[in-house]
Parts: structure tokens; sequence; C-alpha cells
């Protein structure tokens, strides 16, 4: 029997096991009429939960997704204060926050 895990558990992002990963992309792809993975090979490199939220497989442990979101992810390097990890950077550039920011910090300058 299988370990369940929340997501999104109290102390952040839960890494998940793949095989958790398919029932869950099994259910949401055919609610949605898409094609579901058909085995372990069949699984996606990431799979974006919603804008917020994306799975990504771990580049060498095959076997489990990290849970990225923009504040950071449940690898090692995510859960670490500081530099953003490689999931968070990837799926979530920094760019548009920046940009975002200045025109913020602009528009308070001026009025
Ligand atoms: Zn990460």
């Amino acid at each position: 029997m299988m370990e369940e895990k929340a997501l999104l558990a109290p102390g952040g992002p839960a890494t998940q096991e793949a095989a958790a990963v398919q029932i869950l992309i099994t259910y949401i792809n055919r609610r949605h009429g898409l094609p579901v993975p058909e085995s372990d090979e069949d699984l996606p490199e990431f799979y974006r939960l919603d804008p917020g939220l994306c799975l990504a497989r771990d580049a060498k442990l095959r076997d489990v997704y990290h849970v990225a979101a923009s504040a950071g992810s449940s690898c090692s390097a995510g859960r670490k204060p500081g530099e953003p990890c490689v999931h968070s950077r990837r799926f979530f550039p920094a760019k548009e926050v920046k940009a975002f920011e200045k025109g913020v910090a602009r528009n308070v300058l001026q009025s």
C-alpha cells in the first residue's frame, strides 16, 4: 500500500512518488478527455497542475516527482532559503515578477 502525501503539506510542497503522479494525471486527463499515461515510461517530464503549481520528474531519481511552486519546490535545493532551485527557475521565471515590481515601484514614485 502506497503512502498518500498531500501535494502541499504544512511544511511546504512534498515530493511525490511517480506511481501517485500517474494516478493523479490519469484522473485529471480522463476528466478532460485527454490520453492517459499507460505506464511509468509514459509519464511526462513535467505536468502543470495550474499556473502556480508544477510537477517535475527528478532527472536521476526517475520514480519521484518534485512539486514546484513560485515560492519554492519540494526538492532538496528548493527547500533551502535564498536561491531558487532549477525547478522554480524553469517553471516560474522571475523576469515577469521583477518587471511587475519595477512597474509598481515606478508608479509609486510618480504618484
Ligand atoms: Zn526544485
